[in-house]
């Protein structure tokens, strides 16, 4: 008997205070379309319905245990329809690289409202230090590159400047008193690691000020960043006076808007923190995450083990950018793919007209594939499915599928080899 190995998932969205309200939640109504999951206050599971009152943030695509997805039909947890027949839906190859049967990869639909917190994911190396300390706080051996692709105009502080352009702000005088006492002739990534380290252990009422001041420059002495006091407000309102992610955001990091189908990818260690729209993040599969701004003093991490693992790369907005390419297992040329260099994952990007065919040929590892736009006919294994906007799909290794868009169709699929 053949393994069915195209399934047609249920996902839920959880709800962090970043995400958007009620329906306006791109993630929210991608899952009420199959519809997905939610729980009851009992704690059954029930459909997912929206509630106009709530904040809904990212809707999960995986086996990640905190919110895992579940087969449409028969309603068994995906990972566990995995395990039964690793061979036959994981292959292999993928099974001895990774050394377990999880689906190695967490894609995402986040959909910001305000700022999430400035973070980094600590990378396989200082994790193993990190985690004999503190195993409570990390759960997962894993490093954890992330990509993350706009579906709307998308903000996000991404990476560091330009070391000759940081340098500039830093020596306005409000920010002067960050630098180190002696400086070398030239501003270098360590004396980046120190400004960065200084801002986020200052008192509150020094941050406040600092804040204040900067507002009240002129906009020409921030040279080329004169976004810089207009956004000053606008994350206040969003997080106190008081939090230092301002200022490290604005001051040292790439800000960058980003149109629909742009993408960015953040190394293990990377400096980030997504301010606005809905995206697709995919990252490895864990949860470890270090936040040290835009969240509740009380939320923070340590500055100094921050800035320990903090990685100086990327170090300008184009490095920051992730172009993609064009797809050898695309038959139609419709389908482009986005590589993160020293990640564990892939994420193609189908685009169809109304009436136009794709052929994505098998790949020796598992897919996840959701439809954010559009519907179409897939054939794959004999069967035909019905695709429209919020499906999504486990597609097992080594299956070919073939695609007839309706009025159009767009779609994303992650997968490993
Ligand atoms: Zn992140």
């Amino acid at each position: 008997m053949t393994v069915d190995s195209v399934l047609q998932l249920k996902c839920s969205c959880n709800q962090y205070p970043w995400g958007k309200k009620g329906s306006e939640s791109l993630a929210a109504r991608l899952a009420a379309k199959t519809p997905g999951w939610d729980e009851d206050d009992k704690g059954n599971r029930t459909d997912f319905k929206i509630d106009e009152e709530k904040f809904y943030s990212e809707m999960w695509m995986g086996t990640y245990p905190v919110l895992p997805s579940y087969v449409l039909s028969t309603g068994e947890d995906l990972q566990d329809v995995i395990d039964k027949n690793a061979d036959e839906l994981i292959g292999k190859g993928v099974m001895n690289k990774f050394g377990h049967t999880k689906l190695p990869y967490l894609p995402k639909v986040l959909s910001i409202s305000k700022a999430l917190p400035l973070q980094l994911h600590p990378n396989k190396e200082l994790f193993a230090k990190i985690h004999s300390k503190d195993s409570e706080k990390f759960t997962d051996p894993n490093h954890k590159p992330e990509i993350a692709l706009a579906l709307t105009k998308f903000e996000a502080f991404c990476g560091f400047k330009p070391l000759d352009q940081i340098s500039k702000l830093v020596h306005l005088e409000p920010l002067k008193q960050f630098l180190p006492a002696v400086q070398k002739p030239s501003f270098d990534d360590m004396t980046l690691k120190h400004f960065v380290n200084t801002v986020l252990k200052a008192d509150e009422d020094t941050i406040a000020k600092v804040q204040e001041e900067l507002k009240k420059l002129p906009k020409d002495s921030f040279g080329g960043d004169s976004y810089i006091p207009d956004l000053i407000p606008r994350l206040q309102s969003q997080y106190e006076k008081t939090d230092p992610g301002t200022i490290v955001a604005l001051i040292t990091m790439n800000y960058l808007v980003l149109d629909p189908g742009q993408s960015i990818y953040i190394p293990a260690d990377g400096i980030h923190a997504y301010l606005s729209g809905d995206i697709i993040e995919c990252m490895a599969r864990s949860n470890n995450v270090l936040n040290v701004g835009f969240c509740p003093a009380a939320d923070r991490d340590s500055a100094d083990l921050f800035c320990s693992v903090l990685t100086f790369s990327p170090h300008s907005p184009d490095e920051a950018l992730l172009k993609q390419q064009s797809y050898p297992g695309s038959a139609s040329g419709k389908t482009n793919v986005f590589k993160p260099p020293m990640s564990e994952f892939n994420m193609l990007t189908t685009e169809l007209g109304a009436g136009e065919k794709e052929t994505l040929k098998p790949v020796k590892g598992p897919g996840i594939m959701i439809v954010t736009k559009g519907a179409a006919t897939m054939k794959a294994q004999g069967k035909d499915f019905e695709l429209k906007e919020g499906a999504v799909f486990f597609i097992g290794q080594g299956v070919e599928t073939n695609y007839e868009a309706k009025d159009g169709l767009q779609m994303f699929t992650t997968y490993v080899e």
